[in-house]
């Protein structure tokens, strides 16, 4: 990961507005809204920017979170719910917009999302998901078999098809967003653990670091999956994920540029096409340590191959190269946003599970406006006791 990363050597100063720890894609696009903001950045981070879960990602935009929308509604109540899939089909969008206001496309191109049923017990559910879904302003058709595997050549017993989803690269919005907002004045600090943060005498928090400190005004913890145990929010799980890409195919069939695939399936897997190559992912395990996870790749691997095979018979194309990594989800598939418990100057930006870069995005426009004292409507939508 350390080739085709910019440098990012900042010297930490004495002070500054808010500390953001972790500099993977949440803590880029949060430096990114408040630097734009006029506030006075400092970006930690205790490897490469970008090298946590960011470079493992497949990035897939979707607004579908784990949870389906009638699932999410019996789990958190309707009003929640329906907000937390407007806001996630708003935010792409909203990536399309930054990617053109950055001028680096960032890889962003826009799909259908293709949620096929797994199995046939899960039409009805689907087609019952598709109307709620059509009901609360998203678009959405249910296709049955015929019409999946004719549109897009995918087997199944039907799908729900919406046109709101997109792919991304987010190690290359993660560097321009850092760019930008170092060209108005943050400051990004690599190789730099946060150890320690602790009220100053004189007010404000003291930011200790394996480089020294930094007093703020407040703390952003974009530290991905790494939490502090002592303020883990305590409703997470970790999982180990596992990925694929085929080397460049001749023919990418019937979905080439056109969809994402995913399944109604729990764990699920999915496909994207990134032009000539497939690239599929999921089969998640519990995580129990880095060193497990990867003794696991070859297993997951040859189950991964044989899904791409169940999906797209047709295709000719070798698998170059495989690779774990490791995300956390919470019990309602929601990410983790705003103050950490008892205090009111930390907080949590963790943009978990399956749409983990799409909640980034809107932790960006959350903790932007909790930093300037504003109370953003959607202030409590992804609060730690939600
Ligand atoms: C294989 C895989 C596939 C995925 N696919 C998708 C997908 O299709 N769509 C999607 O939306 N999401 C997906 N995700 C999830 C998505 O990648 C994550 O939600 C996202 O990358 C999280 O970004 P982050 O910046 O919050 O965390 P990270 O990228 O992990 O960044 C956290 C950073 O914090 C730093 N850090 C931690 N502790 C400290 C400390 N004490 N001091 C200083 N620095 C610290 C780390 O070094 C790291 O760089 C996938 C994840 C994986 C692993």
């Amino acid at each position: 990961v350390r080739h085709g990363l910019h440098d990012v050597r900042g010297r930490l100063p004495p002070r500054c507005d808010v500390v953001i720890v972790g500099a993977g894609i949440t803590g880029a696009l949060v430096a990114d809204a408040l630097a734009g903001a006029g506030v006075a950045v400092v970006v930690v981070d205790r490897r490469v920017p970008g090298s946590g879960s960011t470079a493992a990602s497949t990035a897939l935009l979707q607004y579908e979170l784990d949870l389906e929308l009638l699932q999410l509604i019996e789990k958190t109540g309707y009003h929640r719910a329906v907000r937390v899939y407007q806001r996630a089909a708003a935010a792409i969008a909203g990536f399309e917009s930054l990617v053109g206001e950055l001028g680096d496309g960032c890889g962003f191109a826009r799909r259908q999302s293709i949620y096929l049923a797994s199995r046939r017990r899960d039409i009805d559910r689907l087609q019952r998901e598709a109307v709620a879904r059509v009901g609360i302003g998203i678009e959405a058709r249910f296709c049955n078999e015929i019409e999946v595997a004719t549109e897009f050549g995918l087997p199944g017993h039907g799908a729900i098809v919406s046109p709101c989803a997109a792919v991304i690269d987010p190690l290359r919005l993660t560097r321009a967003l850092l760019d930008r907002a170092t060209t108005r004045g943050a400051v990004v600090v690599e190789w730099t653990t946060a150890i320690l943060a602790e009220t100053a005498p004189a007010g404000g928090l003291l930011v200790t670091t394996t480089r020294g400190s930094v007093l703020a005004d407040r703390i952003v913890l974009a530290c991905g999956y790494e939490v502090p145990p002592c303020i883990e929010p305590g409703m997470t799980s970790l999982h180990s994920t596992f990925a694929l890409v085929t080397e460049p195919c001749d023919d990418p069939g019937p979905l080439a540029d056109r969809a994402i695939v995913w399944e109604s399936a729990r764990p699920y897997s999915y496909l994207r096409n990134d032009g000539r190559r497939m690239i599929l992912g999921g089969f998640d395990l519990p995580f129990r340590s880095p060193a497990l996870r990867d003794a696991a790749i070859p297993r997951q691997t040859r189950r991964l191959e044989s899904q791409l095979h169940r999906w797209q018979p047709d295709l000719l194309a070798r698998i170059e190269y495989s690779w774990a990594g490791t995300f956390g989800e919470t019990d309602d598939s929601m990410p983790v946003i705003g103050p950490v418990e008892g205090t009111d100057r930390i907080d949590f930006a963790l943009g978990y599970g399956g749409n983990g870069i799409v909640f980034s995005l809107i932790a960006a426009e959350l903790l932007r406006d909790r930093c300037l004292g504003r109370v953003h409507p959607d202030h409590a939508l992804f609060d730690q006791r939600r």
